[in-house]
């Protein structure tokens, strides 16, 4: 194992490789601890790489303000997110920042995507209110069980994904269409560059459950 760092710009990726496998993991925000045990103990027992954010809170440092690390993969979902954080902040900075991360960002997808047809995993987890059924206007298709926490759920980009995940006992939607507003969530950026995509959002603290749906992943999809 070979323990690396990888930089957006001053946001710090710890990287843990094992193996060769084309298979990517990362855990994107500092404040969903529960995501960051089920990946790291996923780790010692799997292959492929994983991506660590550093940071216990979801904002990250970002010049002398914040941003949220999950809206900054489009151009249109940065400004937005510079925009609400730092509202303070002058026109000229607010668009030196923008495009200081428009320049940076290719490189880091370049990194941190699987090249050949592999799997993206985002880890995240959920505090209150936010649940599946919030995604189900914006979803494709849906297979929502009867006796999972609405809570708890993948969201994937890709058909065949999708399919695998319906036979599971999980909650699933998929999401095959670009928005028509990009919030510049990671998720969107996979899809614009035809990688295929899933996230296992589950409750802060259910560890037991995002590891059982993380190895669901390791075991049927491909
Ligand atoms: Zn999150």
């Amino acid at each position: 194992m070979q323990d690396d760092v990888i930089k957006l710009g001053e946001i710090d990726f710890k990287v843990v490789k094992k193996g060769n496998s084309d298979r990517r993991y990362i855990w994107l925000h500092g404040d969903e601890q529960t995501a960051r045990m089920a990946l790291e103990s996923h780790m010692k027992l799997n292959l492929g790489t994983a991506f660590f954010i550093q940071g216990e809170t979801r904002e990250i440092d970002f010049f002398d303000g914040i941003l949220d690390p999950n809206r900054i993969f489009s151009s249109m979902g940065a400004e937005a997110n510079i925009q609400k954080y730092n509202r303070s902040w002058s026109s000229l900075k607010k668009q030196e920042a923008l495009e200081w991360i428009n320049r940076e960002r290719d490189a880091f997808l370049e990194s941190i995507f699987p090249k050949n047809g592999g799997l993206l995993v985002a880890l995240h987890n959920n505090f209150k209110g936010y649940n599946v059924n919030r995604e189900i206007q914006k979803s494709d298709s849906v297979s929502i069980k009867k006796d999972q926490n609405p809570r708890d759920f993948f969201i994937c980009t890709d058909r065949t994904d999708f399919e695998a995940l319906v036979r599971s006992p999980f909650n699933v939607v998929l999401q095959e269409k670009l928005p028509q507003k990009d919030d510049g969530s990671l998720s969107w950026a996979a899809m614009r560059n035809g990688v295929r995509y899933v996230n296992i959002e589950v409750r802060l603290g259910w560890l037991t459950q995002q590891k059982k749906m993380l190895n669901y992943l390791e075991k049927n999809l491909e």
